[in-house]
């Protein structure tokens, strides 16, 4: 039977190349088909022609539909395989604890505002993020600033982390600032105190850690709410400075971890001397990280917790204000440490190191800061991809930056252009070139559609010679008697070397003539088509050298390949042409 008349494989074909179409934008690639349907139909693996050519029948059929036709038949007669596509495609983390206990999965990342993000707080972010899109939940935003003195945030990193979250892909669905919520905190301070869950502790920090560690109650604990409410207007209205009350929330006081016992909740902070970026001296009684970020779990219907195993101790301290409290801890996920080598993530330091000038700023080469790696052309994707497959597993793993560079080289590889540029550059003459020869040299090697850079190279003098400029390694490499190729060019033959120069002599036009021996194939820059160019390393060093004129071209933001150097981001071009280094 002729396979058009095949009405079963035709509807086969159909229903394949519908969900393809599905996944692409209402236009099935007949390309992606032929496999999928020989996976389900092996004897037509010798039939693949014939099969091609009805491939390509229902596939004009099924792109001349627009995509909401497309959707409707396959609602209509496959229901069942529009999920299991939907399924593959979305479900690339484990499934989250009791998602379908909630209306919807809600998710939060809350940074402190005192610094810009860097790789350290990918993880959070965008596994929060991607469980939010996974479960079409939401994504909270939120920033932790309630601490004025050890932690200070600074006015420009919200904003920054804002840009920031927008790059790496993962903008919030909501955002709060936890300094807009203080209210919020003193009503839960002082219903605690009325109900007996916490006191004001005036003891100095000696005593109540003595009692503590002795699993006693200091003096406060045991007083009646009607004082500690007093004490607590006290707080609030100046009657104690700082440093001489603290708000704790009782927990059991023989806790094996004494760091758990009797938490503090709220203290004081010196409004004058240490006034908020945003509010200035309007408060003096500051929550601390468990009292606030406990709340606000619940009050923003944070479904599930996806945090650092450093956390699980903060769980168990909230878990007691939130037996208090009446409330349900939300689902809580602890990952395991993620370290990448060589990646200095130090908050402080970063912070310090820039305000001294010691890094050039936020985007400096030498940091992790998502700024600094968008700048060097590291993709956004790639950081994605590679948090995604490390997963939310509570083992610790060790990345380095190669592992990184790999996920990025996948995704610039078959998008960047490719261009010579020749680091420390050397003279090569080559004499005898019997013709003018008009290179074009594939912009992608594997995309021949994207175009091409061109150059005349033509002979001058009685000794027929062209000038290129050619890497100084590939000279010191040079050997006097051997060929090697100019890269889609022609092959010559080294007659003599200099500490930054060498003379060959036209050997032949062919790659064949070569590839046997294994020439050397190097890249060249003609003379006179040479635009200067500086690389700033990831070192922060500044490697100097000439492009190919060609460069002069490129836009800003531009992420290309220097064949035989790696691939580079272009940052400015002016005078000259500034490029950032990515990796290889
Ligand atoms: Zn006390």
């Amino acid at each position: 039977m002729a396979l058009k008349n095949d009405t079963e494989l035709r509807e086969l074909i159909r229903k394949t190349a519908l969900l393809n179409a599905a996944q692409h934008g209402g236009k099935a690639q007949a390309g992606a088909l032929i496999g999928k349907v020989i996976g389900e139909r092996q004897e037509l693996k010798t039939k693949a022609k014939e099969l091609s050519a009805l491939i390509n029948d229902v596939v004009n059929e099924v792109n001349s539909l627009s995509a909401e036709e497309q959707k409707r038949i396959i609602e209509k007669k496959w229901p069942e395989a529009l999920k299991k596509e939907k399924a593959e495609e979305e479900k690339r983390l484990p499934p989250l604890p009791n998602a379908d206990k909630y209306a919807q999965v809600v998710t939060r990342f809350s940074p402190n505002p005192d610094c810009v993000l860097h790789l350290g707080s990918a993880r959070a972010i965008i596994l929060s993020n991607e469980y939010a899109r996974m479960y079409k939940g939401k994504f909270i935003l939120r920033f932790e600033d309630t601490d004025p003195k050890g932690k200070r945030p600074v006015l420009e990193f919200y904003g920054k982390i804002r840009e920031d979250l927008a790059w790496i892909g993962c903008k919030p669905d909501e955002e709060y600032i936890q300094s807009d919520r203080m209210p919020i905190y003193y009503e839960y301070a002082e219903r605690l105190l009325k109900d007996g869950a916490a006191y004001v502790c005036t003891c100095i920090p000696d005593e109540f850690r003595e009692a503590s560690l002795a699993k006693k109650s200091c003096n406060c604990r045991s007083l009646p709410p009607t004082e500690q409410v007093v004490r607590w207007k006290r707080m609030l209205d100046g009657g104690y400075k700082e440093g001489e009350a603290v708000v704790r929330v009782k927990t059991d006081l023989e806790h094996p971890n004494p760091a758990v016992r009797d938490w503090p909740a709220l203290r004081i902070i010196d409004p004058e001397k240490y006034p908020h970026p945003r509010l200035g001296s309007k408060y003096r009684v500051w929550p601390l990280y468990n009292f606030s970020t406990g709340l606000d779990d619940h009050l923003l219907g944070i479904t599930h917790i996806i945090r650092g195993k450093e956390h699980l101790t903060n769980q168990v301290r909230q878990d007691y204000m939130y037996q208090h409290l009446g409330w349900k801890y939300p689902e809580a996920i602890h990952y395991g440490r993620l370290q990448i080598t060589g990646a200095f993530l130090s908050k402080s330091k970063i912070v310090q190191g820039v305000r001294d000038g010691i890094y050039t700023g936020w985007d400096d080469p030498r940091l992790a800061t998502f700024l600094a790696l968008r700048r060097r052309g590291i993709t956004p994707e790639a950081i994605r991809k590679m948090i995604i497959d490390v997963g939310p597993k509570p083992q610790d793993v060790t990345l380095s930056w190669e592992n990184l560079y790999a996920y990025n080289r996948k995704i610039l590889d078959p998008t960047s252009s490719r261009y010579f540029f020749v680091s420390e550059p050397a003279t090569l003459k080559v004499k005898h070139v019997p013709k003018t020869f008009h290179a074009k040299l594939l912009l992608h090697p594997e995309k021949p559609d994207e175009g091409t850079r061109e150059y005349a190279v033509t002979p001058q003098g009685d000794d027929k010679s062209v000038a290129f400029w050619i890497a100084k390694k590939d000279v010191d490499a040079a050997e006097a008697g051997v060929t090697v190729r100019l890269m889609e060019l022609f092959n010559v033959k080294i007659e003599s070397t200099k500490t930054d120069s060498a003379e060959a002599s036209f050997a032949s036009e062919s790659y064949e003539d070569v590839r046997k021996t294994k020439a050397r194939l190097i890249h060249w820059i003609p003379k006179g088509e040479e635009f200067p160019c500086q690389v700033v390393m990831p070192d922060a060093t500044v490697t100097e050298g000439l492009a190919e004129s060609a460069c002069k071209k490129l836009k800003p933001d531009t992420v290309i390949q220097f064949e035989r150097f790696g691939f580079v981001r272009v940052d400015e071009v002016a005078a000259k042409l500034t490029a950032y280094y990515a990796h290889k």
